[in-house]
C-alpha cells in the first residue's frame, strides 16, 4: 500500500467528520458485507421521555411514579433518566434510595422508604392488565418497564425514544453499498422490530444481554460474514473491538470510542456509509 494515498484518505475522513485511528484501519473495510447497528443511542437519539403510566388494579399511580423515579435517579441509563425526569415532573421532589443495584440489560433494584423496589425486566409474574399495557406500548415501538415493590409488579411505564432523522437515509446508503444492515439491541424484540421497520432494516437481533452483544457479532463472523459494528454505549465496547471494523459514535461513551477503529464525530449514521465509501475509494487509488 502507498502510505501517501492512505494518509490522504484519513485527511478526507477528518473533513467528513470521521476520525480514523490509523491508516491501516481502511484496509479492514474492504471486505465488510454486514453492518451491525446498536439501537439505543445509535439508530435512535437515546434521549427518551416518559409517555405513559399504567397501574395494576388497586395501585396508586403517584406511588408507582415516586418509587420508580427515586430508584432510577441513581442510574445513568437512558430509560432511567426518562423515568426519573418524568416522575419528578409529575409528582414533585423524589425520596432518596438506598442499596442501589444496577442489573445490566435488565434494570435496577434498591430500597426506597423501606420498600424493596425494582424497575425494568425483573418480575417473573406480571398481572394480566399490565402485560396488555406493556404489549400495546411495545407494538408502538416504545420501551416498557415494569415497576414493583415487595415482590409485586404494580405498574408499567412506557418510554419513547426517537429514531434519528438521518438513520433511514443512512441505512438506504449502506444497502446501496451492498451491505446488509442488522439491528442489535438489549431491548424487547417487538420494540426492536418496530424501529427496524421504521428505518428499513430487515434483520434483527434483540433481547441480547450487554455481555452477549460480542457473541452476536462473533456468531455472524462464524457464518462467514465480515462485520462492521456501529455503537455508542459501554455495552457496545466489546462488540466494537471484536468486529472486523468498529465504528464508535463521537456522541457516545469513552469506552466505545476507545474500542472502535473509527469515530463518527457527529453521531450521524450517514458518516458510516461515508467511511466505507471513502476507504473503498482510497484503496482503489492504491491498487
Ligand atoms: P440497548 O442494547 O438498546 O442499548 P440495554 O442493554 O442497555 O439496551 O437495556 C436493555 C433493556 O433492559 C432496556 O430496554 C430495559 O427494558 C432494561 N433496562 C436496562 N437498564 C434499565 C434501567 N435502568 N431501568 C429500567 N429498565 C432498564
Ligand atoms: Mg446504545
Amino acid at each position: 500500500a502507498t502510505p501517501t494515498a492512505l494518509l490522504v484518505g484519513t485527511g478526507r475522513g477528518a473533513q467528513l467528520g470521521i476520525l480514523i485511528k490509523g491508516p491501516e484501519v481502511l484496509e479492514s473495510t474492504r471486505r465488510v458485507d454486514t453492518v451491525v447497528l446498536d439501537k439505543t443511542g445509535t439508530v435512535t437519539t437515546g434521549r427518551m421521555t416518559l409517555l405513559a403510566v399504567h397501574t395494576a388494579d388497586g395501585e396508586d399511580e403517584t406511588e408507582v411514579l415516586r418509587l420508580a423515579g427515586a430508584l432510577e435517579h441513581a442510574s445513568e441509563h437512558p430509560v432511567a433518566r426518562a423515568v426519573a425526569a418524568g416522575a419528578e415532573e409529575r409528582v414533585g421532589p423524589l425520596p432518596g434510595a438506598e442499596g442501589f443495584e444496577n442489573v445490566p440489560g435488565r434494570g435496577v433494584r434498591g430500597r426506597v422508604e423501606g420498600r424493596e423496589v425494582a424497575v425494568g425486566r425483573l418480575f417473573d409474574e406480571v398481572p394480566e392488565e399490565l402485560v396488555r399495557a406493556r404489549e400495546r406500548a411495545e407494538r408502538a415501538g416504545r420501551t416498557a418497564v415494569v415497576v414493583g415493590w415487595d415482590g409485586r409488579a404494580r405498574g408499567v411505564l412506557a418510554v419513547a425514544d426517537t429514531v434519528k432523522g438521518t438513520s433511514a437515509e443512512a441505512v438506504r446508503q449502506l444497502r446501496a453499498l451492498g451491505l446488509t444492515p442488522v439491528l442489535l439491541t438489549g431491548d424487547n424484540r417487538t420494540v426492536a422490530a418496530a424501529v427496524a421497520a421504521e428505518v428499513g432494516i430487515g434483520e434483527v437481533i434483540a433481547e441480547v444481554l450487554p455481555e452477549d452483544k460480542v457473541d452476536a457479532v462473533r456468531r455472524l463472523q462464524r457464518e462467514g460474514r465480515v462485520v462492521a459494528m456501529v455503537g455508542d454505549g459501554v455495552n457496545d465496547a466489546a462488540a466494537l473491538a471484536a468486529a472486523d471494523l468498529g465504528l464508535a459514535l463521537g456522541t457516545g461513551t469513552d469506552a466505545a470510542i476507545e474500542a472502535g477503529d473509527l469515530t463518527l464525530v457527529r453521531g450521524d449514521l450517514r458518516a458510516a456509509a461515508d467511511a466505507i465509501r471513502l476507504s473503498r475509494r482510497t484503496l482503489a487509488t492504491i491498487k
